[in-house]
């Protein structure tokens, strides 16, 4: 059986869905492994690299021979058409507002798994994409905009003077927020933070940030049971932007990461908040690709307001550390590949029974069978 790692067509994507980690193990689960010249170039891994670690190079239209396709974004129609029907396909699938995409999938006759809607329970943590590479996102965001800023974030007592502390507040403190508010933490900041789940006050404070929100009823009851946060009321909205406000004023930096599955992200800075900044302050939005937290950001660019205050709307965050992302992300999909050896005959067989299976399974023998995506198809 054949395992494919193709090159992302993607310019702006760097990363890979292989490692010589990966490859190597997936040769001792007994795959054959063709990686496309050049597909890890971008995140520094070479073709060396990988034949050292026992996989062949081979080109784009060896993904024919593939019975499992390792990618990082979901397929174009173009390299669906080059795909064996039946080939099981894990990636990032981004099937929300992505019809069309998701009955390509179907119309392939590929098995597309989206690697984001892996379950948050124990047993998939070493799957959970969307973990590995928010977490590298926080980080990379407080890099981001350390470098966009024009003083230092730490305070510097020195012969010729003292520097004062950089204020920064993270907005949204899921996984990505967490590591923003780590590493703005080791750089010197003053870090303030907020979220609507409660259960993210104990983590701020824990990471030694102060946490500011509306604590209300609402707020007691705004996490799913899957963890996540739900789209909170008008009146919520308009409370917590009253007190933000406030507070927004005074910081050096904003960082916002605030999310909700399914929906378009929530509107947490207002023009209004923008202009409320200091010039040189620095605003970095990593919800830009799902519509931004923040007034004015713009998807892919960094602009400057009228006050001379920044906004970074880089898309990929995770792909501008690509070499560290490519390695954790491999080593999910290897992690959910395992799950899928029949424990008997060693051989790779899909139980559509399993829970994990059931969970990221979009398309299957030609239909869409998400139960999300098939009633949107009907
Ligand atoms: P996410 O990317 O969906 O959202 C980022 C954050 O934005 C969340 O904390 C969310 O509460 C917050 N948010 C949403 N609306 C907001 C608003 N109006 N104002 C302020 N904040 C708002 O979140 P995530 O990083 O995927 O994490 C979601 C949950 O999953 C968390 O509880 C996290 O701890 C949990 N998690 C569990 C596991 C596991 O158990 N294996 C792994 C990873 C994450």
């Amino acid at each position: 059986q054949t395992v494919f790692i193709p090159r992302e067509l993607d310019v702006t994507e760097g990363r890979v869905a292989a490692s010589p980690d990966t490859v190597k193990r997936m040769a001792g689960l007994g795959f054959d492994i063709i990686v496309e010249k050049s597909a890890g170039k971008a995140s520094r891994i070479t073709d060396e690299d990988f034949t050292r670690a026992g996989a062949a190079i081979g080109k784009a239209a060896d993904a024919a021979k593939a019975d499992v396709v390792l990618k990082v974004r979901r397929p174009t129609d173009a390299e669906l058409k080059g795909y064996k029907k039946g080939a099981a396909v894990l990636a990032i699938m981004d099937p929300y507002g992505n019809d069309a995409a998701v009955a390509a999938l179907a119309k392939a006759g590929v098995t597309a798994f989206a690697m984001e809607f892996m379950p948050r329970i124990t047993r998939a943590q070493s799957m959970d994409v969307l973990s590995s590479q928010a977490n590298l996102a926080g980080y990379q965001s407080v890099i981001d905009a350390a470098g966009e800023y024009d003083r230092a974030l730490p305070m510097m007592m020195t012969a010729a003077g003292t520097v004062p502390a950089a204020k920064v507040f993270v907005m949204g403190v899921g996984v990505a927020g967490l590591q923003a508010i780590a590493t703005a933490r080791r750089l010197g900041a003053v870090v303030t933070a907020t979220d609507v789940r409660p259960a993210a006050k104990e983590q701020v404070a824990s990471l030694g940030a102060k946490f500011i929100a509306v604590e209300d009823e609402e707020f007691r009851q705004a996490e799913t049971a899957g963890g996540y946060a739900k789209e909170m009321s008008k009146d919520y909205q308009a409370r917590q932007a009253a007190l933000t406000a406030e507070h927004i004023a005074k910081q050096d930096i904003v960082i916002t990461t605030a999310l909700i599955p399914g929906r378009p992200a929530p509107k947490l800075v207002s023009a209004a908040m923008v202009a409320s900044m200091k010039p040189g302050s620095v605003i970095v939005d990593l919800a830009v690709e799902r519509g931004g937290n923040v007034e004015g950001a713009v998807a892919g660019k960094v602009v400057t307001s009228a006050n001379d205050v920044k906004i970074v709307g880089h898309l990929n965050v995770p792909g501008r550390v690509a070499a560290s992302a490519s390695l954790l992300y491999a080593k999910n999909l290897f992690a959910f590949l395992e799950t899928m050896i029949d424990k008997d005959t060693k051989q790779f067989a899909i139980d559509r029974s399993d829970e994990l299976a059931k969970a990221t399974m979009l398309t299957d023998g030609g239909s869409i069978v998400h139960p999300t995506f098939a009633k949107a198809a009907q």
